[in-house]
Formats: C-alpha cells, sequence, structure tokens
C-alpha cells in the first residue's frame, strides 16, 4: 500500500524517537496522529510535520489510561478511517535506584506508562487492525529489555514485559494480518537521558557513541514498510552492537 493511503499512530511523538519517527513516516506520505501528554512538544511535533509538508493531527493523551487511548484510537478512526501502522512508543525511565530502593510509586508509574500503556495500545489497535486485515505494529522496548539494566530494574522489568507482549500479540495476530515487531534501542541522546552520561565509550558497546534519535526511527520507518513483509515477532536489538 502506497504512503499516501497510510495512517500511523505514533505515541511519545512529542520528543525523541517518536518526533523523529513522525517525521520520518509523515515524508513517505503517511498521515500521521501524534499522540504525547505533553501538549506543546506535540504541537512542535505537528508543525514540523506540516512544514516538512507531511499531513496530521496532534491528540493530547496519556498512554498508561484506558480512556485516553481509547480517544486518540477514535479520533485516528474518525479523522482519517483507518490505522495501518502503530508505533507503539512513549516511555520514561524513572528515577534510578537499586531495587530495595525503589519506592513502590516510582514502580507503579514505571509499570502503567511503559507496560500497561503499551498492553492498552495494543489491546485497542488490533481490534480496528483485525477488522481491516492488515496492519503493523512497532513496540518501543530497550536493550534494558533483553539483559540486565543495575539501577533500572523496573525500567528493565518494563521492558522486558513488552517483549513478552510483542512475542505474543504477533503469535495470536499474525494470522489476521497483522505484523508487530519491538526495536531494542541502546543509549540514545534525547530527552529521556538528558543530564545522563550518555558518551562514556564502556557503556555503549562496540560503537562507542549513543545513537541519534533518527537512528533508530531509521529501523522503525522499514519495520512498517512492505520492504519488512516476512518480520513478524521479531525484537530486535539497534544498539550498536551493546547486547551482543
Ligand atoms: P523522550 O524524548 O522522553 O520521548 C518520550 C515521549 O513520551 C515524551 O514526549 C514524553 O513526554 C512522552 N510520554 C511519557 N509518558 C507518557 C504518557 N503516559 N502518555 C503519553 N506520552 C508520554 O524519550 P525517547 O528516548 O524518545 O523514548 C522513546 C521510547 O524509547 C521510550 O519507550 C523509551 O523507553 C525507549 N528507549 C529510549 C532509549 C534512550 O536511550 N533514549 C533507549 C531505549 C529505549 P514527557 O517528556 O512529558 O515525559
Amino acid at each position: 500500500m502506497s504512503g499516501q493511503n497510510r495512517v500511523a499512530i505514533n505515541t511519545g511523538a512529542g520528543s525523541g524517537i517518536g518526533r523523529s519517527a513522525s517525521l520520518k513516516l509523515a515524508e513517505q506520505g503517511i498521515r500521521v496522529v501524534l499522540v504525547d501528554y505533553d501538549a506543546q512538544l506535540g504541537a512542535e511535533s505537528l508543525s514540523l510535520v506540516k512544514e516538512s509538508g507531511g499531513e496530521g493531527i496532534f491528540v493530547q493523551a496519556d498512554v498508561s489510561k484506558n480512556a485516553e487511548v481509547e480517544k486518540y484510537v477514535a479520533t485516528a478512526i474518525e479523522t482519517y478511517g483507518s490505522i495501518d501502522v502503530f508505533f507503539n512508543n512513549a516511555g520514561v525511565l524513572g528515577a534510578p535506584a537499586l531495587l530495595a530502593d525503589q519506592t513502590e510509586e516510582m514502580f507503579d508509574w514505571i509499570i502503567s506508562v511503559n507496560l500497561k500503556g503499551v498492553f492498552l495500545g495494543l489491546k485497542h489497535v488490533v481490534k480496528i487492525m483485525e477488522q481491516q486485515q492488515s496492519g503493523v505494529i512497532v513496540n518501543t522496548s530497550s536493550a534494558a529489555g533483553i539483559e540486565s539494566c543495575p539501577h533500572l530494574g523496573v525500567y528493565s522489568a518494563s521492558k522486558h514485559g513488552v517483549v513478552g507482549l510483542t512475542r505474543t500479540a504477533a503469535v495470536e495476530y499474525g494470522p489476521k494480518g497483522i505484523r508487530i515487531n519491538a526495536i531494542c534501542p541502546g543509549g540514545v541522546l534525547t530527552n529521556m537521558t538528558k543530564g545522563m552520561e550518555m558518551n562514556n565509550p564502556e557503556q555503549n558497546g562496540p560503537s562507542r557513541r549513543p545513537a541519534t534519535p533518527d537512528e533508530i526511527a531509521n529501523v522503525v520507518r522499514f519495520l512498517v514498510s512492505d520492504e519488512a513483509s516476512y518480520m513478524n515477532g521479531a525484537i530486535i536489538p539497534v544498539d550498536g552492537g551493546l547486547t551482543s
């Protein structure tokens, strides 16, 4: 299907990887529903999409709230009539702490955004894609979703959960024409990692540097394209070799 006819929902579109992916999909003629709970950042991303000649709308929503997920899905359908691509990407890092020092409140917040948010997005978008008998989804996990992440144990657990949801959803809905994969970035220079030591070569593995958001979004663009038509249930490190 050509880009001109396709519609994408991108969560976490106000910043970082989600903003970059929104621009890259819009460049291909895909109409993008940008979702973020930060209205100012979301509006900025939408302006960038339009300045580059793309088409889209912004919906303010908290991905961890069922009613707000229903709202962004309904708005996409009311506005454009289909959901062909879903980049299920919004996430939070939380405050670093050893496991025994992590608070219950921080646990609940990280899990509600990173795991429940991805689950709710899948739940509501898959229903639309089942009716269409087509669609492609990319969930954002992390290198921390496939290996340990000291001081970020709850984040790591949430991202391992995203891997479990991705594999299961791929098997359940692959026969219905829906492809569902996950990306696992290593360190990426975004608002999430602002203030963190990102240029320590030891932490970045063989690449010796963090990624730019564009380097992650390039993989998303590929995965949602027909070039990736035989990819389903794949858990894809995009980490410069960090987890190899
Ligand atoms: P980012 O620049 O902080 O962008 C994430 C966006 O999601 C922000 O605009 C954020 O808003 C929004 N968001 C957070 N919670 C939300 C919620 N409940 N509902 C709606 N929007 C929400 O971070 P990023 O680095 O691009 O991260 C994107 C994804 O990549 C995340 O899932 C992250 O875990 C994953 N990832 C990032 C890295 C990295 O090194 N950066 C590595 C591996 C995986 P606020 O700014 O207001 O919070």
